[in-house]
């Protein structure tokens, strides 16, 4: 058997490599590995699988010896949350967040709300790969079902607290599950909400599911034809926020993460804050702003919850618009990344293209360069070679930092590609950073 887990639990295209006979051996693995026993949160986003795959996940988790407690439909963060109010001693969550219709996923999250750390899924595939352990009748688990989304809605109001403002925001939840929660909470908080793509549909016909600039051309336009002061877009499963100003213009996800970062630190305090080498230099910038640190990882929501584990902190993020607020959970928390950016938004008086200005701007080139899987090391040896004697940061791939800039060459883990990402305070700078990386990488894959 090949590897089951990538990057974010088990992902695939239903029918095909993620069936219901699997899910239900992810099931039994994770009854298992809990021994037999114990309470499993299951929750699921709303793809046209993710019911028969509850269903199959339940069955295993139960014949396994372990009870299941279904969430229904719910985001992400929304599970992560259910795990830790209902004491569980880990969680599933199916969905395949922002990957096509046809695709699901399985993954698992421990007593803590967090994912899964690579060891412990290994231990889990391990599991699949021997055959779990199907317990007595009479020591078959339980089903029961939960309502969590009330708790969790009335505990991040809590945290979240009033706007001073009547902001006019359009929500476009891509049809997916996190529209069952991020409009309502934005108007509790006061919001004016203007809901885009708003009804569950499985097929998810409004826009694609990845909230990159490319699939957010209509919350754009509705943004200023309905002249609001923002739109906030999610990916499938809510865990992932983008924010559109009011001119209709798509603000990276780095720097959304940003300015909920300098909110959150500059509210509630801390000094550490966790991102991989792939997040602008604005980061960098934030915290020099309150005085904290920047720790960086490798690329991967694992990677930062790995370094908080080892070294604490106080926020994380990634380049996407994944951001973390460890004093809540341990999930990547697309909802209150977008109450968090509402409260920055509310504090600084708007509009939000003021608000992202108020910290330096950067220019950012992004390219891939296919690359088979077999020339990958002796191209980043290569590239060590060339880039040898300039200040490298080899964390993931190769980083050279210049004055003006910055220039990260990284073989992709899932794919037969090399990603070359540029930075500098000028777009000139950033394309000729970005030209000379694919320069050297081309270069290189070619003599290799
Ligand atoms: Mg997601």
């Amino acid at each position: 058997m090949g590897r089951l887990f990538g990057t974010f639990g088990v992902r695939g295209i239903v029918n095909r490599e993620l069936t219901p006979r699997l899910a239900f051996d992810l099931g039994l693995a994770l009854a298992t590995y809990l021994g037999n026993s114990g309470r499993v949160a299951v929750g699921r986003d709303n793809r046209t699988s993710s019911e028969m795959l509850e269903q199959a996940v339940t069955a295993g988790l139960t014949a396994g010896g372990c009870d299941a407690i279904t969430l229904g439909l719910v985001p992400t963060p929304v599970l992560s949350f259910g795990v830790r109010h209902l004491s569980c001693d880990a969680g599933v969550m199916i969905t395949a967040s922002h990957n096509p219709p046809e695709y699901n996923g399985v993954k698992f999250w421990g007593s803590d709300g967090a994912g899964f750390s690579r060891e412990m899924e290994r231990e889990v595939e391990g599991i699949v790969e021997a055959g779990g352990k199907l317990v007595g009748w009479n020591e078959v688990g339980e089903i029961s079902a939960a309502d969590v989304i009330e708790p969790y809605a009335r505990a991040l109001l809590e945290r979240a607290g009033k706007l001073r403002r009547e902001w006019r925001v359009v929500v476009d939840c891509a049809n997916g599950v996190g529209t069952l929660v991020t409009p309502r909470l934005l108007r509790e908080m006061g919001c004016r909400v203007i809901t885009l793509n708003g009804q569950l549909d499985g097929t998810f016909p409004g826009r694609k599911l990845e909230p990159v600039p490319e699939n957010l051309g209509e919350l754009s336009r509705a943004v200023v034809a309905c002249g609001a002061d923002l739109g906030i877009a999610h990916d499938g499963d809510a865990d992932r926020t983008i924010v559109v100003n009011e001119r209709g213009e798509v603000m990276m996800g780095d720097r959304v993460f940003a300015l909920a970062a300098l909110h959150r630190l500059t509210e509630r305090g801390g000094r550490r804050i966790i991102t991989t080498v792939a997040t602008s230099s604005v980061i960098d910038d934030v915290a020099r702003m309150v005085g904290a640190s920047v720790a960086r990882t490798r690329v991967g929501e694992p990677e930062i919850i790995g370094e908080y584990r080892r070294s604490g902190g106080d926020v994380g993020g990634e380049e996407n618009g994944g951001v973390f607020f460890f004093d809540w959970s341990f999930c990547r928390e697309g909802i209150l990344t977008a109450l968090t950016f509402m409260k920055a938004l509310d504090a600084h008086g708007g509009p939000v293209s003021a608000l992202d200005s108020s910290l330096p701007r950067y220019y950012q080139v992004k390219r891939r360069v296919e690359c088979p899987e077999e020339k990958k090391a002796g191209v980043m040896e290569a590239l060590r070679a060339r880039f040898g004697g300039q200040r490298l940061d080899l964390t993931d791939g190769i980083k050279v930092n210049f004055d003006d800039g910055w220039l990260l060459i990284r073989p992709s883990g899932t794919e037969p590609i090399f990603r070359c990402f540029a930075e500098a305070r000028t777009e000139g700078r950033a394309r000729e950073l970005a030209e000379m990386g694919l320069r050297e990488l081309q270069d290189a894959i070619s003599r290799t």
